[in-house]
């Protein structure tokens, strides 16, 4: 009764210079799941998100999400094909208000990009009127109705890594890669995090790959975890059998 595999990954490798940053792992994370990516300094996490996302080429291996080949499309279009990011730290416009940051991600969909103006002048505002819905409803859905209209400047920054998931929603995903929200964030501000997360896989049916140190959070939310550690995967099942795993453990200490 497993939901299908939506990401899947096969025997990725990533070479710089004389050394494997990737050397061959698979994983694969099923629709409407939260995998944990872990590992220590230099696994290999940032590359393999970086490969996903078609910020890099992987030498060899493949990619595939929902039986599409990924690794046939450029950063560009991956947003189309379902695919959206958060990064390390959210970088967002800081003179614009919540709502106007949360529509730039709204272009991903726009027929022809920013090209918007090309449309007869009517139908442009039409579609910003849609948008503004959207980014709305993105919003209510996060929590962040109230702060719609406030500058970024100056926002929590726990509120300032909501609005960029909201930004990454406005693409409409099936497949959510996040790269260490936690990062910056104090304790009780991860664990709310976290349960945002939770609930908009449980309620859109969105898969995340999520690359994290904070362990708690990773073991709160994820329903399976896969280690790295020197570019290969060292353990791949259950959060707490995964933390327990001999390898793991050794593979945190030596890190130490
Ligand atoms: P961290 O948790 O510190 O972010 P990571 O698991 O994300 O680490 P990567 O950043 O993917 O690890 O790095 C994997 C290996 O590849 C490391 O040895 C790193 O030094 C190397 N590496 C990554 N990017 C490059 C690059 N552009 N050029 C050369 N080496 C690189």
């Amino acid at each position: 009764p497993s939901a299908p595999v939506l990401l899947d990954i096969r025997d990725l490798c990533v070479r710089f210079g004389g050394i494997a940053a990737l050397d061959g792992p698979s994983l694969a994370v099923r629709q409407g799941e939260i995998c944990g990516l872990i590992g220590p300094n230099g696994a290999g996490k940032t590359t393999l998100f970086n490969c996903v996302s078609r910020l890099h080429q992987p030498d060899s291996g493949s990619i595939t999400l929902g039986g599409q080949d990924l690794l046939r499309l450029r950063a560009d279009q991956i947003a189309g094909a379902g695919v959206a990011r958060t990064f390390q730290s959210p970088g967002l416009f800081t003179s614009l208000t919540v709502v106007e940051n949360v529509l730039v991600g709204a272009y991903h969909r726009t027929p022809g990009g920013l090209g918007a103006a090309t449309l007869a002048l009517p139908s442009v505002a039409r579609h910003e009127r849609r948008q503004r819905v959207r980014a709305m409803a993105v919003l209510d859905e996060l929590g962040l109705a109230d702060v719609a209209d406030r500058v970024a400047a100056g926002l929590p920054f726990g509120t300032l890594k909501r609005v960029e998931l909201a930004r990454a929603l406005m693409c409409d995903p099936r497949l959510l890669l996040l790269d260490e929200p936690a990062n910056g964030l104090i304790h009780g501000e991860v664990m709310e995090l976290a349960a945002v997360i939770a609930t908009l896989c449980r309620e859109r049916g969105l898969s995340v790959l999520l690359v994290e140190h904070h362990m708690a959070m990773v073991m709160a939310v994820s329903h399976h975890v896969v280690a790295l550690n020197f570019g290969r995967k060292i353990a791949d099942g259950a959060p707490e059998e995964v933390r327990a795993h001999p390898d793991v453990v050794a593979a945190y200490l030596g890190s130490a």
